[in-house]
């Protein structure tokens, strides 16, 4: 082992082409949450290729399992496979041949990057001694790693831990975004339904204006996130649909308004904050002055993902030695959300940013837009990244140098 650092590099740098060719293709053929069929038949082929086994679950979903040299842990390592339903607008030669559909996540990175490192990880198949379970993931932006979960991914073998890493573009190409504690905020999605009474607008008297409870609505909750809970406990809450009326001279009978409430500290609507019981609250009293009645429905999307600080230690220096210092390793959290919180929540983990931002190369764009993309460049440091940090992760728990020995 004493030569890996050398070795690495050179396994690492002759994949250049390949993951560059693979995202390519990815991004070429992107598909929505759980129709990733042609996706997951490109991945099996390849993983069957290292000499792999791999096995589908969820029907898109795509698991293999790397056996080491040697019992011990099992890591999971996990890719997101899913596109987004937008309209790419680059002018590229791999632009999305899959009209109103595009890798605008950096998902179609994320695939590339673990296959490039499961090529080398079997290459040191010998020396690991544990398993690791490969994992693609389908549907992330629609919270599909609860499915796998539930379909037994974390079983058989049994996942100790896991890591996984998404390309970011605030941050630089170069950059890695590393920190312990909630770095993904958790989300929950609601839709309350005000309920007046209609009638004529020059009658206001006989009618119940739901518009005005709404309204009301929407100014009193804002107190929840700038005067209730305290703003070191980063707390957004958003109504970013409104819908009601029909014509200038009707009172509607019901408004309804939708929106998200997003929490980056363990717990999120469980916590000791409990925001969503304070938006409770207060829709209902202003319900009650208003004379109108309501329905309220909330529903958790993703969990705060939180990083463990053994893991992430574990990961800080691969990411060292990958990147030849530790000047461009941040510490960065997003109020945005991922459903690696899943696993995270079963089993100790590490995520990390991947910066890819690049003004000159226009891969600043932000996620989601039509003219997103990443810096290529950046590949193959998510390769070398994966690669260490697992290599270094059944080293660690080899020779017991995390407390938690398994
Ligand atoms: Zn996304
Ligand atoms: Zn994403």
């Amino acid at each position: 082992m004493n030569n890996s650092v050398l070795d690495i590099d050179v396994l690492v740098s002759g994949l250049e082409d390949e993951v560059k060719d693979l995202r390519r293709d990815f991004h070429m053929y992107p598909e929505l949450g759980f129709q990733e069929f042609r996706t997951a038949e490109k991945i099996e082929e390849y993983l069957k290729n290292l000499g792999l086994k791999p096995e589908r679950v969820a029907d898109t979903g795509v698991v293999s399992v790397l056996e080491g040299g040697g019992s011990g842990p099992t890591l999971l390592l996990r890719a997101d496979m899913d596109a987004l339903p937008v309209t790419e607008e680059n002018k590229i030669p791999y632009a999305s041949l899959n009209n109103g559909i595009m890798h605008a996540c950096g998902h179609d990175a994320h695939m590339a990057i673990l296959l490039g490192a499961a090529k080398i990880l079997v290459k040191y198949k010998d020396i690991i001694k544990g398993n690791i379970k490969f994992v693609f993931q389908p549907n992330e932006e629609i919270a599909g790693a609860k499915i796998l979960i539930d379909a037994g991914v974390l079983e058989n073998p049994k996942v100790n831990s896991a890591m996984g890493l998404h390309i970011w573009a605030p941050l630089k190409s170069g950059e890695i975004g590393l920190k312990a504690g909630p770095v993904f905020a958790s989300m929950d999605i609601f839709k309350i339904t005000v309920k007046g009474k209609g009638g004529h607008t020059g009658y206001p008297e006989t009618a119940v204006d739901p518009i005005i409870a709404a309204a009301d609505i929407i100014q009193t909750s804002q107190i929840i996130q700038t005067r209730e809970i305290s703003l070191l406990k980063p707390t957004v809450l958003i109504f970013s649909k409104v819908n009601a009326g029909a014509t200038n001279n009707i009172i509607p009978e019901t408004v309804t308004l939708q929106g998200s409430l997003r929490y980056l500290y363990e717990g999120g609507s469980e916590s000791p904050e409990h925001p969503s019981d304070r938006l409770k609250r207060i829709v209902k009293g202003v319900c009650e002055t208003h004379n109108c009645s309501f329905d309220m429905n909330l529903e958790r999307e993703n969990s705060v993902l939180v990083n463990d600080p053994e893991m992430v230690e574990i990961m800080r220096v691969a990411a060292t030695v990958t990147l030849g210092d530790d000047r461009n390793i941040v510490e960065h959290v997003t109020m945005a959300g991922e459903d690696f919180a899943e696993f995270a929540r079963e089993v100790p983990s590490v995520f990390a940013f991947l910066g890819a931002g690049n003004h000159e190369k226009e891969t600043d764009f932000p996620h989601h837009n039509s003219r997103f993309n990443i810096d290529e460049d950046v590949l193959l440091i998510g390769v070398e990244l994966l690669v260490r940090s697992s290599l270094r992760y059944f080293k660690i728990k080899e020779t017991g140098g995390n407390k938690d020995s398994e």
